[in-house]
């Protein structure tokens, strides 16, 4: 669906007519500002759709066993659904509670004081946190002018004993995408000793015809490739705390010895779910899908410009300061992630559902009213 600029300015008057809503004042402190819960989360790029029914049967079931043993049936299972589904030998397979745990195991696993990450910025930085609680060296390097990761210039970045590279695909905060031919070939320019984690959480966002091949479904044969994936985007699992790494043999033994609270049992049963269920998977990619289209619709009826996003999140050019915008959502019961840097004009939007989305588009619209009133 388009939406006409008539019908925007339909919208805006419909928006003055809502008068508990509170406009927006450029520069206005967000502290200052009267906090109230959001009642609307678009930061943490959830997926607002149910996971799968069978998913949630599985948590309901709560076989009594599966609640009072400590869960290595439930973990092994999982792992071996996960093997057969990418292919792989079950001890390639490491899990953990949310992918951020298995991205600290991987930390642990492969850096050491003084030892290099080299990354990305902006990018999700939840390994970067990791690396700099294990006083790794953390070097961030902007993205290409396309959003894409800047793989020439982290090469040169790259030396020789480090560590770790990090490539997020599709790229959080930005959406977008580097293609697989350059990863494949900066992969392989890399001196040896050097780990490439591919973090694919939006993985299952991205749509046809495009540069982009998961390292799962098309693996290379280099054991310094690290894919990780996730339970918390398109599977909805992200309350569960459900992730895994798969990597070369030796080095999933080293990074499963950092398993610590692992995966809970009803979390492994969930996930499993889940997994046998591609077709929920499928709906809800289509339906954020539309989300998103439909979010570029209402940005190009208002003139804002987008990055293209592969993901269910979206950034926004506000062309003002992003801080004003996010204090200003804030105070209208919209949560929103504070803003990335450098990109001090963009916004991170997670796509919510239609309603939620309707309603971050009327919260806008204030910003115009007390800008034309
Ligand atoms: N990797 C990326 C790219 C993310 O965006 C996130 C969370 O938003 C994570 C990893 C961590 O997710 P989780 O720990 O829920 O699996």
């Amino acid at each position: 669906m388009t939406i006409s600029r008539r019908q925007l300015l339909q919208r805006i008057g419909a928006a003055a007519a809502v008068g508990a809503a509170t406009p927006f004042t450029a520069g206005a402190r967000v502290a200052a500002a009267p906090r109230r819960p959001a009642r609307i989360r678009l930061s943490r790029n959830e997926n607002p759709y149910a996971p799968s029914p069978d998913a949630l049967a599985a948590i309901r079931r709560g076989e009594p066993s599966a609640i009072s043993l400590y869960p290595d049936v439930e973990y092994e299972s999982l792992r071996l659904k996960l093997a057969a589904a990418h292919r792989v030998s079950a001890e390639r397979v490491v899990l953990g509670a949310g992918s951020s745990d298995v991205l600290r195991m991987i930390v642990d696993a492969c850096l050491a004081p003084g030892k290099q990450l080299v990354t990305a910025a902006p990018t999700c930085d939840v390994i970067g946190r990791s690396a700099a609680r294990a006083r790794a060296r953390v070097v961030r390097v902007p993205l290409a002018r396309d959003w894409s990761h800047d793989l020439r210039a982290m090469r040169a970045r790259c030396e020789a004993g480090a560590g770790l590279v990090y490539v997020c695909n599709p790229n959080n905060p930005t959406g977008s995408l580097t293609r697989r031919r350059d990863i494949e070939a900066f992969v392989k320019a890399l001196p040896r000793g050097v780990r490439v984690v591919i973090d694919e959480a939006y993985h299952h966002y991205v749509g046809r015809g495009t540069d982009y091949a998961s390292f799962l479904d098309h693996p290379v044969d280099d054991e310094r490739i690290i894919v990780v994936r996730t339970f918390s985007k398109a599977y909805g699992l992200a309350g569960i705390r459900v992730g895994y790494a798969v990597a070369d043999r030796a080095i999933a033994e080293r990074i499963a010895d950092g398993v610590e609270a692992g995966v809970a049992s009803v979390a492994a049963l969930a996930a499993a779910a889940a997994l046998d269920d591609q077709a929920h998977l499928a709906a809800v990619v289509r339906r954020v899908t539309d989300d998103r289209q439909e979010f570029y619709n209402q940005a190009n009826a208002r003139m804002l410009p987008v990055i293209d996003s592969h993901a269910n999140f979206v950034m926004l050019n506000t062309l003002r300061r992003a801080a004003d915008i996010v204090g200003h959502f804030e105070r209208n019961g919209v949560a929103l992630p504070s803003p990335f840097a450098p990109l001090d004009q963009y916004i991170r939007v997670s796509l919510g559902t239609p309603e939620d989305m309707d309603e971050f588009w009327r919260v806008w619209d204030l910003m115009s009213l007390a800008h034309t009133v």
